[in-house]
This record gives structure tokens, C-alpha cells and sequence, in this order.
């Protein structure tokens, strides 16, 4: 059971980085660059101190981004999720227009809330 408060989609990404203990002890992980999920057994490459991070840090099994992040995490690893995840990180919301203007309002009302954290 997950007791810890959301910090919201930027402290979502660092859980992204510096995670292997946090990734195997998950029940599911998911990449918010490729919108796979997966189980962590899965995640067989890691990038470590040598590659510029700053501890071990799974790479998706799928896309090879450094950008999975677990169910320990106490984030919901869904489809979802990891949509807005991507749309804010990768910033394809400005890059591909969203031709469902429902969708494109609800992401960007998600999208102002992430910027009101900071
Ligand atoms: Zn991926």
C-alpha cells in the first residue's frame, strides 16, 4: 500500500533516474517514452556513474530511454500516466498538435497543474 503524497509529474521523473532498487522492487514498471509496461525482470540493461547518472538506472527493455519508472514509486503505472508523462517530457504536445480537442484540453489542464508545482 502506497501512503507517500504525489509530488506531481516533476518528481515522477526522478524516479526515472537512480532507480534499479526502487524498479525490482516493483510490481510493474513502464516507460513514459515508448508507453510500454512491463514487469522489472524485463529490464536487463542499466546505466550507471560511468555514463553520467548518478547511480543505477534502468533502461526500457522496449525503446532503450532511461525513462521507466516503477509501480514502488507509488505512481499509477498506466497507459494514461505515462501518456501525460511523455507528452510533458518529451514535449509532443507542442511538437504534434492533438487532433482530439477533448483529450488536448484535459492533457493541458494536467500540464498547468505540473506547472503550478514549481
Ligand atoms: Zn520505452
Amino acid at each position: 500500500m502506497c501512503e507517500r503524497e504525489h509530488q506531481g509529474y516533476i518528481d515522477a521523473h526522478n524516479h526515472s533516474l537512480n532507480n534499479r532498487l526502487e524498479l525490482l522492487s516493483s510490481n510493474v514498471c513502464g516507460c513514459f517514452c515508448c508507453l510500454v509496461i512491463f514487469t522489472p525482470n524485463y529490464i536487463t540493461k542499466w546505466l550507471d556513474v560511468e555514463d553520467g547518472y548518478l547511480g543505477p538506472t534502468g533502461r526500457c527493455p522496449n525503446c532503450g530511454q532511461a525513462s521507466v519508472i516503477g509501480s514502488a514509486s507509488c505512481y499509477p503505472i498506466t497507459t494514461e500516466f505515462l501518456t501525460v508523462l511523455e507528452r510533458y517530457w518529451f514535449a509532443m504536445a507542442e511538437l504534434v498538435p492533438n487532433p482530439d480537442p477533448e483529450e488536448s484540453e484535459r492533457v493541458d489542464k494536467l500540464r498547468g497543474k505540473l506547472w503550478g508545482i514549481h
